[in-house]
């Protein structure tokens, strides 16, 4: 119903120039913006405050009156007031009785109060529709006009017609409202100004452990030890090789950790024979953040080709080359080209550049702007077909130019393996099991089950 009145609504725009007082209680930081903004777009603005004196800092065309006057000139009025001074609105409960009372607080912690603000304000007067908005909006986005990040105006309220008026001021704000339905929905709309990132915690968390581990596995192993048995100081490894040789690494295995899930949910549903048992809880969020640590990968992964584009340039490769030159002239012989590895180093060359085509067009993809232009299917043909080839490409490359020192003794240094072969456990894991899975006498009961067979009823309570 709400979707509909607002459809109508954008469709028969008000013709009318002339808008209605709105009321603004508090000149604070929010209100004094939030007034500016409103006189700009034409609303006539009254401030109820505490103090009736004008100040430089409130808008010019606006009057200034105690509460009780304010509110009686409009029938709209917003409380730019923290939740804390709430209580002196009790009195005004009577003249406040029909208008439409606009909540904007934000709290400083999640959750902070037992019932959000606007559920309170609700509480305290019983006779005013009380609508919640404006809380994502910063003032200084208000007053900079650099509203870019924070357009959205989330809208909630019981009563449709003034969620309705509301939503009228913040489009002709040249805001975007988002109606969220009920008075029950301003907690979450509270909790939403708090959050941090709250996909990005666990892929940074775990991509910093996974650094950390990985730079101090390639210190020990490439600087460390080629110190201590071969008296070779390579401690400028530490400003480019060993970053490059983390990038890769750190690309393929994140990418493989946006997949795993995925097939370990299709075990979990072919062992349980049903979709219709919830997942563990862990299970869950890491297919919640998936595309963050898709994301993630592929930032490593244009570090890494960034990283491998300037490996020519630096002064131990100079070195590496012209020594190989200088060698192949005092002994007054040209070694012959080997074709076994001029086929390894085109081949992982041509599958690093293949799969990174890809990795980028499996990213773009992500991005809500691209991703709301395709339909269902095409977003799961590139997310999962085309999001598989690159991790089977990058896993190959990955082979090809690691695979030699697999058998090779001297790669294992303290008896630890090298950095590619440990970057191929989880990639090939994946694979291996997305393989078996594909399998039809697999991957049929599996269809199945996602169509909503179950094996067993008893776990369809
Ligand atoms: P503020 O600068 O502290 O202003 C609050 C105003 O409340 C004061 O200027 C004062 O206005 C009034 N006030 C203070 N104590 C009062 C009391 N005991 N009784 C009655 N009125 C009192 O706060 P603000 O930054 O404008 O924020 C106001 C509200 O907007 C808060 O709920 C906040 O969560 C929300 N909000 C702020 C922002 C932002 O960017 N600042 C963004 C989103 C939401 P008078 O002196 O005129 O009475």
């Amino acid at each position: 119903m709400n979707t509909n009145s607002s459809n109508i609504m954008a469709l028969a725009p008000n013709t009318s120039n002339k808008r209605e007082t709105v009321c603004i209680f508090g000149t604070g930081d929010f209100g004094r913006a939030l007034g500016h903004k409103m006189i700009q777009s034409g609303y006539p603005v009254v401030y109820g405050s505490r103090s009736t004196q004008m100040s430089n800092l409130i808008p010019k065309d606006a009057e200034v009156l105690s509460h009780a006057e304010a509110a009686q000139k409009a029938a709209i009025i917003i409380i730019a007031i923290q939740r804390q001074h709430y209580h002196f609105l009790t009195p005004l409960a009577e003249i406040l009785r029909g208008k439409v009372v606009v909540d904007i607080s934000n709290n400083l912690k999640l959750n902070q109060y037992p019932e959000s603000n606007a559920e309170y304000l609700a509480q305290l007067l019983p006779g005013a529709k009380v609508v919640k908005a404006f809380n994502t909006v910063s003032a200084w986005a208000l007053q900079s006009g650099a509203l870019d990040a924070s357009r959205q105006v989330f809208v909630c309220g019981d009563d449709a017609e003034a969620k309705q008026m509301v939503m009228n001021i913040v489009r002709a704000l040249g805001l975007t409202p988002l109606d969220q339905g009920s008075l029950l929905a301003a907690q979450e709309i509270e909790n939403y100004p708090l959050q941090l990132f709250p996909m990005w915690k666990f892929p940074i968390f775990l991509s910093l452990g996974l650094t950390a581990f990985f730079f101090f596995y390639c210190l020990a192993l490439d600087v460390i030890y080629t110190y201590i048995y071969e008296k070779n100081n390579f401690s400028f490894f530490i400003a480019f090789t060993i970053p490059n040789r983390i990038c890769p690494v750190m690309a393929l295995i994140l990418l493989a950790l946006v997949y795993l899930p995925g097939v370990l949910a299709a075990i979990i549903q072919l062992y349980r024979g049903t979709k219709y048992r919830r997942f563990p809880d862990w299970l869950d969020k890491w297919m919640l953040c998936r595309k963050q640590l898709g994301l993630i990968a592929l930032a490593f992964a244009s570090l890494h080709a960034v990283f491998s584009l300037a490996s020519p340039m630096r002064a131990f490769v100079k070195w590496r080359t012209g020594k190989g030159i200088i060698s192949q002239a005092l002994n007054n012989r040209t070694e012959p080209l080997d074709t076994t590895n001029a086929w390894l180093s085109d081949s992982y060359l041509a599958l690093g550049i293949l799969g990174f085509f890809f990795f980028v067009l499996v990213g773009i993809t992500s991005l809500p702007s691209v991703s709301n232009n395709v339909n269902w299917r095409e977003f799961r043909f590139v997310q999962s077909k085309l999001g598989y080839l690159t991790l089977i490409l990058c896993t190959a490359h990955t082979l090809v130019y690691g695979g030699k020192w697999f058998l090779s003794p001297s790669a294992y240094r303290w008896y630890l393996p090298n950095i590619y072969m440990l970057s191929l456990v989880v990639p090939c894991t994946v694979l291996v099991i997305k393989f078996v899975l594909v399998f039809p006498c697999v991957d049929k009961p599996l269809t199945q089950i996602r169509q909503g067979w179950e094996r067993n009823p008893k776990y369809s309570e």
